[in-house]
């Protein structure tokens, strides 16, 4: 059966993952809280991102920019600007939608008659999401097979008469423009204090301090600044769980290079984010390269792809890669009044270096990880579930149970097994259950070894060593516990690797 997003929204929750913010208080819409467990898988994603990022190359440098920047930064950027949503709200029941996510879709036969159209239809921006919803929509209003669609969004298409509310079929008005930028204002006094915005993207910090870094590191072209930190957007968002949501994490690279070398550099950084995910363990059947039509550009954009996964809601952006040329930097040089430029020695010249910016969602890839990992398989003793994480990624790199725990000395042994364990790597000790029901659990959240101590233990100095993913088990000397697991581990990331 098709893994649903219910379904992992559910084991989210029961195993502690992701809750729902401010659940008690009935909870905030597009916010969630990070459990015990997915505090450690998101951290888990950044290391391995900042890893592949920082600290196995050396070109480039990391950086972690305050949130809450100077107003001008906006406007060099363009987000006072250009950083709106077009929005419509219902006059009957109030709810308020992105203009350009409710579609009507006029229908067209073979020879070219007119079917009329179908609407409102709610759905994302993404083609895929778009194209299921009006199949869903059409077949169900009785149209033929082989129709031809042309989806307008309510902005393009005012007048229709499917120009209506999705939700209870109100009347909508205009759309108008809103800046998704949150604001605040900077000291006590709200009359006399300076308005300041929560950023919307990490990537400007980094625009912001390239002098900074280019000189106090002494670098040369080509180098990258990479950064991990919180972003907020004030966006009307659709249910889609954590994959939008208001305040989000970004993993940025902004990557400079010699203008004429930009083109190649996209080329390689295209390559490089992809395998990324493949490296760990992303199903390359659920995983694609978008590259946008000429319309999706921004201006000064020479090049932009987009890594998909296809979820259980249809192929979405897990992370953007784009070749911005010279304009931020441009941007901030003639907002700020001071050069941002590198001397080229050689050549004795200035140039303001092209940049390649590969930008990720921490939350959606999370998501997607999530997605990827889940198995459900029938077993000859009933049905397991089973998170097939990478080992990198697992919040528990193994757990130690106890085969009787109503038995002092094998409880007293568990313990100190996982308590020696943890030196090396995080490791739990659980006896809340029957031994059958802790294997279970811990497949459930993706722990990669399961070890029991057992009545036998006492006399050879042995445990059973069980492995998430094939069941094979392994009698290993205790003294040698934590060499073993390393080991195993190890292997199990080049399984993943190839
Ligand atoms: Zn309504």
């Amino acid at each position: 059966m098709a893994l649903t997003i219910e379904t992992i929204i559910s084991l989210c929750k029961r195993r502690g993952f992701i809750f729902q913010s401010s659940e008690i208080y009935g909870g905030l819409a597009s916010t969630y809280d990070y459990g015990p467990l997915g505090a450690v898988l998101k951290r888990n994603i950044k290391d391995a991102w900042w890893r592949a990022m920082v600290d196995e190359r050396d070109d480039i440098e990391g950086l972690d920019a305050s949130i809450l920047m100077h107003p001008r930064v906006w406007e060099a950027s363009g987000h006072v600007e250009n950083f709106n949503d077009p929005l419509v709200d219902c006059k009957a029941c109030r709810k308020r939608f992105r203009a350009d996510r409710i579609w009507v879709v006029s229908l067209i036969g073979p020879d070219g008659e007119d079917w009329g159209e179908v609407g409102p239809i709610e759905a994302g921006s993404a083609p895929d999401a778009v194209e299921a919803a009006i199949h869903k929509e059409y077949k169900k209003k009785g149209a033929p097979e082989g129709l031809q669609t042309n989806p307008r969004t309510v902005a393009e298409v005012p007048q229709s008469k499917h120009t209506r509310c999705p939700e209870c079929g109100g009347e909508l008005t205009e759309s108008r423009e809103f800046n998704m930028m949150f604001r605040t204002t900077l000291g006590a006094v709200e009359e006399t204090g300076l308005s300041v915005y929560l950023r919307p993207e990490t990537a400007q910090g980094i625009f912001a301090n390239f002098d900074n870094v280019l000189t106090s590191m002494r670098r040369k072209l080509p180098f990258g600044i990479a950064q991990i930190g919180k972003s907020f957007r004030n966006e009307v968002t659709t249910k889609s769980f954590i994959f939008r949501t208001l305040e989000f994490e970004q993993m940025e690279l902004e990557y400079f290079v010699m203008p004429g070398e930009d083109m190649d550099m996209y080329d390689y950084w295209r390559n490089q984010r992809f395998n990324w995910y493949k490296r760990y363990g992303m199903n390359p059947d659920n995983l694609r390269l978008r590259d946008h039509e000429r319309s999706e550009l921004a201006h000064y954009a020479k090049g932009c792809c987009d890594v998909e996964y296809k979820f259980p809601f249809g192929w979405s952006e897990l992370e953007g890669i784009a070749n911005r040329t010279d304009f931020d930097l441009k941007q901030h040089a003639k907002f700020s009044g001071k050069r941002l430029e590198y001397y080229d020695q050689p050549n004795d010249r200035h140039v303001v270096p092209y940049v390649i910016e590969p930008s990720a969602g921490v939350d959606r890839s999370l998501l997607a990880f999530l997605c990827n990992a889940y198995e459900e398989e029938q077993l000859e003793n009933g049905p397991r579930v089973v998170m097939r994480f990478h080992p990198d990624l697992a919040p528990l790199k193994a757990a130690v149970f106890p085969l009787l725990r109503n038995r002092p000395e094998l409880v007293e042994k568990g313990k100190a097994l996982a308590a020696d364990l943890r030196k090396s790597f995080p490791a739990r000790y659980d006896d809340t259950a029957a031994i059958g029901k802790l294997y279970r659990r811990q497949d459930e959240i993706g722990t990669p070894l399961g070890i029991t101590v057992d009545v036998e233990s006492l006399e050879d100095q042995c445990v059973t060593v069980r492995h998430r993913d094939t069941m094979v088990q392994d009698r290993v000397p205790m003294e040698r516990l934590a060499e073993f697991c390393t080991d195993k581990l190890n292997l199990m990331r080049q399984e993943f690797t190839r």
